[in-house]
């Protein structure tokens, strides 16, 4: 078997959600969006109701179906993007609640959803998603007239606690929503640790449930096992890969592993990483291919069947770092090609 396996540890997955859900007296929803970051939204989403988790966010609609048929009828999803053209039929179907970001969504929802679940996106700085606070005094009282289920608003700076920008925006959602007798949400991983401030009635953590910073008590929760395809002794003064990146200055020995930038390993991680097998790091040389990454294992006792590219050890952050990148970039790059396992 040459497909390189992804294990997904549910548990630490659960343990997550309920040391984020222990910071806040606010409910606390999940973020689910691509694919639950890259692992599957449905086990994911299973995982996280059996631990506590009482509402859902994804980015379309198309991604709250699969949600849907996972998590079952009683559960709530709602989805970031709104009420988009030809949704009407999805939302219906599959009761799901468009959180509406501008008056065209809203005229679009009453007319052809009237009565249909909906919530609010404000934007309170970051220019991206949502009402801006004339757009929303022009319409707060129709939209306030159809009951909304949730006013939310989203940080765009909440991984840098002590950036000006928070409690900015903190100050223009307080001022568009105080008085509004209605479930408030401003806060995703980062703003939980903001503190209590920031907390409202509901916070919606992602990254922090599937192990990444800035929730940096997280428990890893997915490992990445390679494996190895073929071994090969190499002299002084040889190469390894394209380019002629990595020459070989003692007798080494190079194992090539199943997977590369097609499977989201993405090239730029190439240098400064290691593999492991078990506590050992043997590091990557060479470029990263489209399928395959070349590891120096000359230190190991003997060839090992497959290498641990993310684990406890090095986990996504770190992985990360090297690449120049974030921890969700490597999350949802992570494809399809992977097998895989769940434990929990
Ligand atoms: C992605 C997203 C979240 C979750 O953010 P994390 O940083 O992954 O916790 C919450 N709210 C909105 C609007 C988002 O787009």
């Amino acid at each position: 078997m040459s497909t390189a396996k992804l294990s997904i540890n549910l548990d630490a997955l659960a343990t997550n959600w309920r040391n984020l859900d222990a910071l806040s007296s606010a409910e606390t929803a999940a973020v689910v969006k691509a694919n639950g970051y890259g692992l599957d939204a449905g086990r994911v989403g299973v995982a996280l109701a059996k631990a506590g988790a009482r509402n859902f966010f994804v980015a379309a609609a198309e991604e709250g179906v699969a949600l849907r048929r996972a998590i079952g009828p009683d559960l709530g999803i709602s989805v970031f993007s709104g009420h988009m053209e030809g949704d009407a039929r999805l939302l219906q179907e599959f009761n799901l609640t468009p959180m509406l970001n501008s008056v065209d969504q809203m005229l679009r929802h009453f007319e052809s959803l009237p009565g249909h679940s909906f919530g609010v996106q404000l934007d309170s700085g970051m220019n991206r998603l949502g009402m801006e606070p004339a757009e929303w005094a022009a319409l707060r009282d129709i939209a306030l007239g159809q009951n909304p289920v949730l006013i939310m608003s989203h940080l765009a700076c909440a991984d840098e606690p002590g950036h000006a920008m928070n409690a900015l925006q903190l100050k223009v959602f307080r001022e568009m929503t105080d008085g509004i007798d209605l479930p408030r949400s401003l806060s995703a991983t980062g703003g939980i640790l903001l503190g209590p401030d920031y907390h409202f009635d509901l916070c919606r953590p992602g990254i922090g449930l599937y192990g990444g910073r800035p929730f940096s008590d997280a428990l890893p929760v997915i490992t990445l096992a390679l494996p190895v395809i073929q071994v090969r002794d190499v002299l002084p003064g040889e190469s390894v890969g394209y380019g002629n990146t990595w020459i070989a200055r003692r007798p080494s020995r190079i194992a090539t592993v199943a997977a590369g930038y097609a499977d989201g390993l993405i090239r730029a991680m190439g240098a400064g990483i290691n593999a492991y097998v078990g506590d050992a790091a043997c590091p990557v040389v060479g470029r990263v291919s489209m399928d395959l990454i070349t590891i120096d294992i000359t230190d190991l006792d003997a060839d090992p069947d497959s290498l641990s590219l993310i684990n406890p050890r090095q986990t996504i952050d770190q992985v990360a770092d090297a690449a120049g990148t974030i921890g969700y970039e490597i999350l949802t790059s992570l494809g399809h090609r992977y097998a895989r396992g769940f434990s929990g």
